[in-house]
C-alpha cells in the first residue's frame, strides 16, 4: 500500500511522514493536503495516460507483454479516463510495440476508460480496429526540420499520408485524436513560431481529429510561451478540443500545464511515474508523470475521477518492472510513508 496506516493518536500527524491527517482519524489514510479551488479553472480534467505508449517507448529496457498487460490493467483499475496503449508501427522501426496485438488483445478493458492506439498508416488503422481500439491517433509536427529528421518527409506530405487513415475511421466511425510535436521548441530549428503550432493544428481538425494535443515533445517551454502559443492556436482550434502533452526536461512541465488549465485547457495528457524519456536531450526527464499531474489537479479542486494511491501502486509497479526508481516526486513522497 502506497499510503499510511499508522496514526497518531496524539498529535494527528502521520507517524511515518508526519503528514496532517484532513478529516476523522478513523479513515487511517494520510493526506497532507487540503483541495482549495482556483476560480477559472476547470471543474474536471480528462488525463491521458501516455506511459505504457510514449513512455516505455523511450525507455531503454524492453518490457514482456505480460508485463504491460498487468501495468495497463492496473492502470485500468485506478479510473484514468484514457490510456494509450501501444502503436501500430512497424516493429523495424520501433521494437518495444512490436507486440501491439498480443498486448492489445491481453488487457482487461474497464468500460470506463477509453484505449487509443498510435496509428501512422492505414495498415496499422486496420490492426487496431482489429484489437477492438477505442479511438486512434495520428501526429504531425510544427517544425519542418523535426518531420524530415522524424519521419523521413515534410509536413505537408505526412498530413496528407494520413488522409487515408482519417478516411477509414470515419467509416468505421472511430475516433482521431492528432498530435503536434515541437510545439514549444525544435531540436533542430529552435524556437517555434505559434502561427505554425496553429496552422498545423487546423489542418489536423480539417483531416478530422477530434482533440488536438499539443506537444512540447523536448520539454524547452515556459508558461509564458505556453499561454503565447495556446491564445494563437485558439483563434483556429477551441479549448474544448485542446490537450497539453509536456515534457518535463527543464522541470516547467507542472507551470505549463497550469498556464494552459487558466486558459481553459481540460485534458492533459501525461505519463505514470514520468516513464519516458527524450531522445534529443541526454539524460533529460521525459513525459511530465501523471501522480504529479492529478496531485496538482486534485489539489486545486479539479476532479479527474482517478484513485492516487492505486496510481502510485501502478508507477511502482512498473518502475520496478523496467528496474529504476520511479520519475514521480509525487510517488516518492507517498511511498515513503508506505
Ligand atoms: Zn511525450
Amino acid at each position: 500500500m502506497a499510503v499510511c496506516i499508522r496514526r497518531s493518536t496524539l498529535f494527528r500527524l502521520c507517524r511515518r511522514c508526519r503528514s496532517p491527517f484532513v478529516g476523522s482519524l478513523s479513515s487511517q489514510i494520510c493526506r497532507s493536503y487540503a483541495q482549495v479551488a482556483v476560480a477559472g479553472l476547470p471543474s474536471f480534467v480528462k488525463v491521458v495516460e501516455v506511459g505504457p505508449r510514449d513512455g516505455l517507448q523511450n525507455e531503454k529496457t524492453i518490457v514482456p507483454a505480460e508485463t504491460k498487460i498487468e501495468f495497463i490493467n492496473k492502470l485500468s483499475s485506478t479510473g484514468l479516463s484514457v490510456i494509450e496503449v501501444t502503436s501500430f508501427v512497424s516493429p523495424k522501426w520501433v521494437p518495444q510495440m512490436g507486440d501491439h496485438m498480443e498486448v492489445m488483445k491481453g488487457i482487461e478493458k474497464n468500460p470506463n476508460t477509453t484505449y487509443t492506439v498510435l496509428t501512422p498508416n492505414l495498415k496499422g488503422f486496420q490492426g487496431a480496429l482489429q484489437t477492438g481500439a477505442d479511438e486512434v491517433a495520428i501526429f504531425g509536427a510544427a517544425s519542418e526540420t523535426f518531420s524530415k529528421k522524424n519521419i523521413n518527409c515534410s509536413i505537408a506530405e505526412s498530413l496528407k499520408r494520413f488522409e487515408a487513415v482519417t478516411q477509414a475511421a470515419k467509416e468505421a466511425n472511430i475516433p482521431v485524436r492528432g498530435y503536434v510535436s515541437c510545439v514549444l521548441g525544435c531540436p533542430y530549428e529552435g524556437d517555434i513560431q505559434p502561427e505554425k503550432v496553429a496552422e498545423v493544428s487546423k489542418s489536423l481538425i480539417d483531416l478530422g481529429c477530434y482533440e488536438i494535443s499539443l506537444g512540447d515533445t523536448i520539454g524547452v517551454g515556459t508558461p509564458g510561451a505556453m499561454r503565447r502559443l495556446i491564445s494563437t492556436v485558439l483563434n483556429y482550434v477551441p479549448k474544448e478540443r485542446l490537450a497539453v502533452h509536456c515534457h518535463d526536461t527543464y522541470g516547467q512541465a507542472l507551470a505549463n500545464i497550469f498556464a494552459a488549465l487558466q486558459m481553459g485547457v481540460s485534458v492533459v495528457d501525461s505519463s505514470v511515474s514520468g516513464l519516458g524519456g527524450c531522445p534529443y536531450a541526454r539524460g533529460a526527464s521525459g513525459n511530465v508523470s501523471t501522480e504529479d499531474v492529478v496531485y496538482l489537479l486534485h489539489g486545486l479542486a479539479i476532479k479527474t475521477g482517478i484513485d492516487l494511491p492505486k496510481l502510485v501502486a501502478a508507477g511502482q509497479f512498473i518502475s520496478n518492472a523496467i528496474g529504476r526508481p520511479t520519475g514521480s516526486r509525487v510517488n516518492q513522497a507517498m511511498s515513503s510513508c508506505a
